[in-house]
């Protein structure tokens, strides 16, 4: 029997374990932490009265579930006896500090009508824009997303044809900005739809229009919450390994990749070699060549790529309720592009207005808050850790925010925080090994972006692998469970 060591236990590592095992392979996880999913991991933290608050720690959209299924059916088990999740209603209610607000609704056509009562843009803009993202992600997921770039198959199928028809229109010489600035005449929607740059951590004034196939898959596809939290997709597959004999090694960090002969052979693990046919790296792709591989020539091209932005996190326990606050609510900066420029190009601080993500599961999860309170999760993109001084950074921001939520909502939100936790991007890089702290692994802001990523093989190192969001084809939850469906493929 051939074994493989996974070298992480992020999403990306667990759905490489199941792919593995059940290709047949005997399979150990090394995982530094004391528990799985990396970012995708869960926390409790209690009111002064002892009560529990519980939060997802980092991602609360879920998208392509589909993508989670898949490893349930390919154990042959049935997933819905393993995880269950709803589509949500209501996808995102926005805010703009001069009262404008509207609902991002999971049909469409309420959404469409909804922006043209409210911001005058023709319903049929809308329309339009998503059966163009359709259009878009199907050609995209066949050549981009699913195979390799680096294997010259993917390049000589009848896919890859229809793709080459299809480039002139698949976005990828006009910036995301400039296309969403000839699709809607409203720049509050210009603004929301340039805000799907974030989910790779991009720039929509730099990355390429193809990017607007992000929106499909929330708008046609959908948004979906699992019933037990974000950390079950975490917990259900970890499960579903553990079933098909993986095992977990928690708490024990890898510190060298063993190399024979051009070969993979092993890692090592406080100071033991554990042999192994196959190895799986889920750490970021930089520290497995700096820290695990120091003496191995690394694909600095590659390893140098702009980073994606990070985030700063505010936990926070909030002692009272708001109807008018859905799952998923953003508070827009009146200024994006100064924003972004911010954290791109200046980078040394968070724009003193910035658009404020505020994901709340208790909404949709009642026991994650007590009787009468919110879970609140407020993410700000940052820029990628540099060594800037973080703490001012963290109080400044901690006022600006509560300001412009209190603008917003009508009270003193500082005033109903009972407790608090807070990650920021040199916690996030301390606990995941993510270089620079950056949430997708390198920055999609130049049309060959998806080109320099690192494949999911090393080219000068026979039977290893790389796996997660530093890694082709990217961060978030759906890319990285497809970077270990190539991944193992190849293996
Ligand atoms: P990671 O989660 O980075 O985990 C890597 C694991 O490897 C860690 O557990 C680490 O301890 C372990 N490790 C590293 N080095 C070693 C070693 N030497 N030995 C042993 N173990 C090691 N994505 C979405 O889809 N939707 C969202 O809404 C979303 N929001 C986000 C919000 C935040 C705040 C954050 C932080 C991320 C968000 N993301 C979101 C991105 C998403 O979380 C990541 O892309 C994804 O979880 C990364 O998974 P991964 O498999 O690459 O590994």
């Amino acid at each position: 029997m051939k074994s493989a060591v996974i070298i992480g236990a992020g999403i990306a590592g667990i759905a490489a374990s199941i792919r593995l095992a059940a290709k047949g392979y005997t399979v150990d996880v090394f995982e530094a932490n004391a528990y799985p999913g990396g970012k995708l991991s869960t926390f409790d933290l209690p009111n002064p009265a002892g009560e529990n608050y519980r939060f997802d720690a980092g991602p609360s959209l879920f998208t392509l579930p589909e993508l989670v299924n898949d490893l349930f059916r390919l154990a042959g088990e049935n997933p819905a006896d393993w995880f269950r999740y709803i589509r949500l209603p209501e996808i995102c209610r926005y805010f703009w500090d001069d009262g404008t607000r509207l609902t991002a609704w999971g049909d469409t056509n309420a959404f469409a009508e909804e922006v043209e009562r409210k911001l005058g843009e023709p319903a049929a803009h809308i329309r339009n824009f998503l059966a163009d993202s359709a259009f878009k992600y199907g050609i995209t997921e066949s050549l981009f997303l699913q195979d390799s770039l680096h294997k010259a198959g993917t390049w000589l199928n009848r896919r890859a044809l229809n793709g080459y028809l299809n480039l002139p229109k698949l976005g990828l010489f006009g910036t995301m900005n400039g296309a969403n600035q000839r699709t809607f005449s409203h720049p509050k929607l210009v603004q929301l739809f340039n805000r799907y740059a974030t989910y790779n951590g991009s720039d929509p004034y730099q990355t390429p229009a193809l990017l607007n196939i992000i929106p499909h898959l929330e708008y046609n596809i959908g948004a979906y919450f699992p019933e037990k939290g974000m950390v079950d997709i975490t917990n259900a597959l970890t499960a579903l390994a553990r079933r098909l004999q993986v095992r977990f090694h928690f708490g024990t960090p890898v510190d060298r990749i063993v190399v024979q002969n051009g070969k993979a052979a092993g890692v090592e693990v406080r100071g033991e070699v554990k042999r192994c046919d196959v190895v799986v790296s889920n750490m970021d792709v930089t520290p497995t060549y700096r820290k695990l591989l120091p003496d191995q020539p690394a694909p600095e091209r590659t390893l140098k790529q702009p980073r994606s932005s990070s985030g700063l996190i505010f936990y926070w326990g909030i002692r009272r309720t708001f109807p008018e606050l859905d799952m998923h609510n953003i508070f827009f900066s009146n200024d994006y592009r100064t924003e972004f420029d911010y954290l791109f190009r200046r980078r040394d601080r968070i724009y003193e207005d910035p658009t404020i993500y505020l994901n709340i599961t208790s909404k949709n999860k009642p026991d994650d808050a007590p009787a009468g309170c919110e879970n609140w999760f407020i993410l700000l993109n940052a820029p990628a850790n540099e060594g800037q001084d973080w703490d001012t950074i963290i109080a400044e921001t901690r006022q600006q925010v509560i300001r412009k939520l209190s603008h917003n909502l009508g009270v003193d939100v500082g005033s109903l925080i009972e407790c608090e936790a807070i990650l920021d991007p040199r916690t996030i890089e301390a606990r995941t090994s993510s270089a620079q702290g950056a949430l997708y692994g390198t920055a999609s802001n130049n049309r060959f972006a998806a080109f320099l990523r690192h494949p999911n093989f090393s080219s000068g190192i026979r039977n290893l692998y790389f796996v997660g969001g530093s890694v082709h084809p990217g961060g978030g939850i759906p890319l990285c469970l497809l970077s270990a469906k190539i991944a193992a493929q190849w293996a």
